[in-house]
């Protein structure tokens, strides 16, 4: 830290990305991105844009909101573009908490929520989890907080109904209730449709998961016209071009193909599914996801080896040290010869710890002691501090 950093950001705690290494070559599981590429109309749309780059883009991105509200199903008023999701988040965070109005949201869930609360001061309310990992509607009624929820859930990728959801909304109508749908399009119930319906509701999307626009940065905020408005204050008080010209126009492209994406996601869904079932068969445990990651643990192996392993065999997912998830690892669902890769890899991985509990320097007995073993390292893992 420099000398002259304001003080307001002394103590900040920075974000920290999902890794993204260039040492070699991964199969990178540790980041929900899609598998599949951009269809050809993106990347000309892309082309097309760049050659207007010595201007300046439209501030307003009125073609891509025009787009964006006709497969919403909503008005143009009601959508707000922004640089990927994180920075609709930042703006609502900005417009509507303050030193009066703190932000609730799940313990276990997306890590920017605390981040931003910090960056702007703003009071957290971190509500536990059901034991399951599951979000009991009912810990958000009438919160008097600004409250944020990821639907489906990040790490966990377990899903409200649409009837929870509203339930949410409908007890907190004096302030704003943030859904986060950056997983909604892998199968859970999309809450844009009560956009029209209650003044306090905010509906967030990015199109870095489900629309193969990771690196291109656009998400969206939908939401009755006056909270657009006052989320449009704060990004042209900030940025006023925050979309540029080649994602302006990708965007405008991909909704226009919003089926190839579609698709994509009906595959991804059937992927996770039968992903699911073969980690199953090798004993691993996993949440209901309705995402594209799957948030799996097994009681031979603690979550932190398993990323070690899994890494060296260049395969990356990601690990969270935090309790209390720090036994289980998301596994983004990528194309289906990237998760055979996976299977087999962690076949290898939980063989040779089966080979290790029946090693021949032990006693021939010793390899029916395998289960009080592994019993024992779980309860050690269980007192360390968190
Ligand atoms: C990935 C993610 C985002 C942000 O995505 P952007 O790339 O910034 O659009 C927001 N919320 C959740 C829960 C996410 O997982």
């Amino acid at each position: 830290m420099s000398r002259f950093r304001s003080s307001r950001f002394a103590g900040l705690t920075a974000y920290v990305p999902g890794e993204q290494p260039r040492d070699r070559r991964y199969i990178k599981l540790n980041t929900n991105e899609s598998p599949y590429p951009p269809p050809e109309g993106v990347l000309e749309a892309v082309a097309a844009a760049a050659k207007g780059l010595n201007l300046y883009c439209d501030p307003t991105a009125l073609r891509l909101r025009e787009s964006a509200a006709e497969v919403y199903g909503v008005t143009p008023e009601m959508v707000l573009p922004v640089n990927g999701s994180d920075e609709i988040l930042n703006f609502a965070f900005m417009a509507f908490c303050d030193g009066n109005t703190p932000v609730a949201y799940p313990e276990t869930s997306y890590g920017f929520y605390p981040v931003l609360a910090d960056l702007h001061g703003i009071k957290k309310r971190e509500i536990p989890l059901n034991e399951d990992f599951s979000i009991d509607p009912r810990d958000y009624f009438d919160l008097r907080c600004t409250v944020v929820i990821a639907n489906p859930n990040a790490p966990t990728g377990i899903a409200l109904g649409l009837d929870e959801v509203e339930r949410i909304v409908a007890s907190n109508t004096e302030n704003v209730v943030i859904i986060d749908e950056a997983y909604v399009d892998f199968g859970a119930e999309s809450a844009v449709g009560l956009t029209r319906r209650y003044d306090n509701l905010l509906v967030t999307r990015t199109f870095s998961k489900s629309h193969s626009l990771a690196g291109a940065r656009l998400g969206f905020g939908i939401a009755c016209p006056e909270l657009i408005a006052d989320l449009t204050a704060i990004k042209d008080s900030t940025n006023p071009y925050n979309v540029n010209a080649m994602t302006q126009m990708a965007g405008v492209a991909a909704l226009r193909d919003n089926g190839y994406y579609m698709e994509n996601c009906r595959r991804v869904a059937q992927t996770r599914e039968d992903t699911l079932k073969s980690l199953r068969a090798l004993g691993f445990e996993a949440t209901a996801s309705k995402s594209n990651f799957l948030f799996v643990r097994h009681p031979e192996i603690s979550g932190g080896e398993l990323y070690e392993r899994l890494r060296e065999r260049g395969i990356l997912v990601r690990h969270f040290s935090k309790e209390p998830i720090a036994d289980y690892n998301r596994i983004t669902v990528g194309a289906p010869e990237e998760m055979e890769a996976l299977i087999k890899a962690a076949g290898e991985i939980l063989g040779r710890i089966s080979l290790k509990h029946r090693s021949p320097r032990d006693s021939p007995e010793k390899g029916i002691r395998k289960q009080p073993q592994i019993l024992r390292r779980k309860k050690e893992k269980k007192i360390q501090p968190g």
